[in-house]
């Protein structure tokens, strides 16, 4: 399947270049797999008017977080919450959920009921039913898969392709927070440590924290989205970052995207903080990550229904420039975006 080498580093590929490689000698054998790698979730047809639709996110302690300050109900909360994210990015519904997880004996019961209280916080959130998973030891730390079923009707399914020139680039909520919440965690720990017994000073950020430490995926959106008649031409969830999705969405879409530096919604506490931070907040929203925000198109005829829409911005549009974009300043300057998302087997 693969030729023999010597060794190759995982970082010379990037964590993308690692599933395209890996992946790219695979063929589907059922005409039932009509979407594979590449997108939020796969898309299988069994006839009927709905697709499935399947995703699958792990966590492991050390990687994805760090127990010292992220409570296990929260974690909980957020494996689910990361997983159906991935079925609403397809403006589907989540249906079901498996779970895998890996425990040392480190845990008690008491802390792994923690663990499924946030679970099932999360089923009743997002109305979706626990029907199995897997249970195993693991030599150290805890890891956590959430596996997501859904469903779409089969004239609503939303992929990262299909962005058409103009569109316009619409985001929900907020950018920048969870990451900023991190920062803030990360600095309290090193200080408690440093100071056994301080207090850490959370004051005035818990909203950045909560992000952090228990996100939202963005359910009400997909719903929203169907009140007002609007199919998006290609949608992401954010996960990584908006830099990274942008790309995302046009190289599957085979467009470009000029984004506008002063519409990027934050909230005064992400731009306060990453400010404390010696930090640009432009930055912290365009490579944050971690934000569970929809990211998608629409056609320049929803333009009226978005604008003034609360739970909406319109941060920027697509591009005939394929795989171009760029970042427009006040005074109308424009920087290429990087996308930091990308180098995740790096350093
Ligand atoms: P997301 O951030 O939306 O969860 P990922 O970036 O993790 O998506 O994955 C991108 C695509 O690659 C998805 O379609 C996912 O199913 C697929 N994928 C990721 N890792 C693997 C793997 N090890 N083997 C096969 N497919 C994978
Ligand atoms: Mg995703």
């Amino acid at each position: 399947m693969f030729e023999n080498r010597e060794r190759t580093e995982l970082s010379d590929l990037g964590e993308f270049g690692l599933i395209e490689h890996l992946t790219k000698t695979f063929s589907n054998v059922n005409a039932s797999s009509l979407l594979g790698v590449g997108d939020d979730a796969a898309v299988i047809d069994n006839g009927g008017d709905e697709y499935v639709l399947l995703s699958t996110d792990a966590m492991f302690e050390g990687v994805h977080f760090d127990l010292s300050f992220h409570p296990l109900k929260h974690l909980g909360y957020k494996a689910v919450s990361t997983a159906v994210s991935d079925i609403y990015a397809m403006n589907g519904q989540a249906k079901q959920i498996l779970v895998a997880i890996a425990l040392s004996n480190r845990f008690s019961l008491e802390a792994v009921e923690e663990l499924y209280l946030g679970i099932k916080i999360a089923c009743e959130k997002f109305s979706v039913d626990l029907v199995g998973g897997d249970t195993t030891a693991s030599p150290k730390g805890l890891s956590i898969a959430v596996t997501a079923l859904g469903t779409v009707a089969k004239n609503k399914l939303v992929r990262r392709s299909g962005a058409g020139e103009n569109d316009l680039l619409v985001v929900s909520g907020d950018l920048g927070a969870a990451y900023m919440g991190l920062q803030i965690l990360e600095r309290e720990k090193k200080v408690f440590l440093e100071h056994p017994g301080a207090q850490p000073d959370l004051q005035g950020h818990e909203y950045i924290i909560g992000r952090q430490l228990r996100p939202e995926a963005r359910l009400d959106v997909v719903k929203i989205l169907d009140e007002l008649g609007i199919v998006p031409s290609c949608m992401i969830d954010i996960s990584d970052g908006l830099a990274s999705e942008v790309h995302h969405l046009g190289i599957h879409s085979g467009c470009g995207f000029d984004i506008y530096d002063e519409k990027l919604p934050m909230d005064p506490q992400v731009i306060s903080t990453a400010m404390d931070f010696d930090l640009n907040p432009t930055v912290v929203a365009l490579n944050g990550g971690e934000d569970y925000e929809l990211l998608f198109t629409v056609a320049q005829e929803h333009y009226e229904k978005i604008k003034n829409h609360p739970d909406f911005t319109i941060i920027g549009h697509a591009t005939s420039e394929k795989n171009q974009f760029r970042l427009i300043g006040k005074s109308g300057a424009a920087f290429e975006i990087q996308a930091q998302g990308w180098q995740h087997f790096k350093g």
